[in-house]
């Protein structure tokens, strides 16, 4: 049965980037039999503009009956000071949340061709390959009681819940685990069991967990020394798991030692296997329109999207070698490109990647 794809471009350089992977998965449907149906649906900023919110309902209803969802991004100046509900990131929230995406996947891989855009040195970064696996709709952003009360003493006061139950940590902990055993089999869980108690069950929620892969070793790390040694010896990681918060924070930094926001694609999936596949780069109005930006991160979020919810390791694998042809060979969008590369505009970028398929 042909797998449904539901495509949301939303904002900015999102129409751009996403135009171009849909190109890629339409040759692997036709050239290479990728079953597919593919759908697309209105998000974000521009989902205001025309339906009078961030996440319309038939968008809603078009993506709880397909099978991965590829998205661009939102946001952008023109509604930054819209009314708060309005705005293009509550869509993106609300969707993760109406989907139970309760993990994030987010790889940081150095590709050698441009381990100069690095801002660390080459010998530490070269054949970086790190997946952060980080807890998305748990966890202080979403624990009760929250808000900003007023004191006794006529102080106001900002406050917030860092909340895990027991289950919440052992469906990330599995995710975790189970991707490690497709790769080099070592799991990092990042906590601050030192001063947390809900981390504190943390670590002993995913040292149990442990216990039923035991071809997987496991490691635990405070999230200050974390956050240090993955600019101090990053290639020591695998996979890494955490929470929401410290997952944000680390997994932003892990793609920054690639040095190129362009790359790197990002996956949230729930229970189902099901999943949005989206760039970690946001709507980039700066160069919105100019058939400049790099499009490699949401055909890579492809890949990702036909591995992890569409059960097509081969195809993710052609579209990962294609990316990697094409680096070796020189081609670059502006945002990479070194002196005497090829320069190409992004859909440049998507034949390149469609030409190096075969
Ligand atoms: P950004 O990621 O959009 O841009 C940061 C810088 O990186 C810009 O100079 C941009 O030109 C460049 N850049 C980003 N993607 C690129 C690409 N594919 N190719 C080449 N260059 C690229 O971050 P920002 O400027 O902080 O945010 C812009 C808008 O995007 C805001 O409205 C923000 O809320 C939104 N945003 C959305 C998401 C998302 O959709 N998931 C994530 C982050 C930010």
């Amino acid at each position: 049965m042909k797998k449904k794809i539901l495509i949301l471009p939303g904002d900015g350089i999102g129409p751009e980037i996403v135009t171009e992977a849909e190109k890629i998965l339409n040759a692997l449907s036709q050239r290479h039999d990728l079953e597919i149906e593919i759908e697309h649906g209105l998000i974000g900023g521009s989902a205001v503009d025309a339906a009078g919110s961030p996440l319309p309902a038939e968008t809603l209803e078009k993506a709880k009956v397909s099978d991965a969802i590829l998205l661009g991004a939102v946001g952008g100046p023109k509604w930054e000071n819209i009314e708060r509900a309005l705005r293009p990131e509550r869509g993106l929230l609300a969707i993760r949340s109406a989907l139970g995406l309760y993990a994030n996947l987010r790889p940081a891989l150095l590709y050698q061709e441009l381990a100069d855009a690095s801002t660390l040195k080459p010998e530490i970064v070269s054949n970086l390959d790190i997946m952060i696996v980080r807890e998305l709709i748990g966890g202080i952003y979403f624990g009760q009681p929250r808000g900003i009360r007023v004191r006794e003493d006529g102080q106001r006061e900002g406050f917030n819940t860092l909340v895990y139950s027991e289950s919440e940590i052992e469906r990330i902990a599995r995710v975790a685990f189970t991707i490690a055993q497709k790769r080099d089999r070592k799991v990092c869980s990042v906590d601050k069991a030192n001063v947390l108690e809900a981390t504190e069950l943390w670590r002993e929620v995913v040292t149990k967990v442990a216990a039923d892969y035991p071809n997987v070793s496991l490691q635990h790390m405070y999230v200050d020394n974390a956050a240090m040694q993955l600019v101090r010896q990053p290639k020591q990681f695998d996979v890494i798991v955490t929470t929401n918060m410290f997952g944000d924070i680390l997994s932003d930094l892990a793609s920054m030692l690639t040095g190129s926001i362009g790359m790197l694609p990002s996956a949230s999936i729930n229970e189902t296997g099901q999943g949005i596949y989206e760039p970690i780069h946001g709507s980039a109005p700066d160069i919105t329109g100019q058939n400049k930006a790099n499009p490699l991160a949401t055909i890579l979020s492809a890949a990702m999207m036909l591995r992890y919810s569409l059960d097509q390791p081969e195809q993710a694998a052609r579209i990962e070698t294609a990316v990697k042809r094409v680096l070796a060979d020189g081609v670059r969008t502006a945002d990479i490109a070194t002196p005497g590369m090829r320069s190409v505009s992004t859909s440049g970028m998507g034949d390149a990647v469609l030409s190096a398929l075969d």
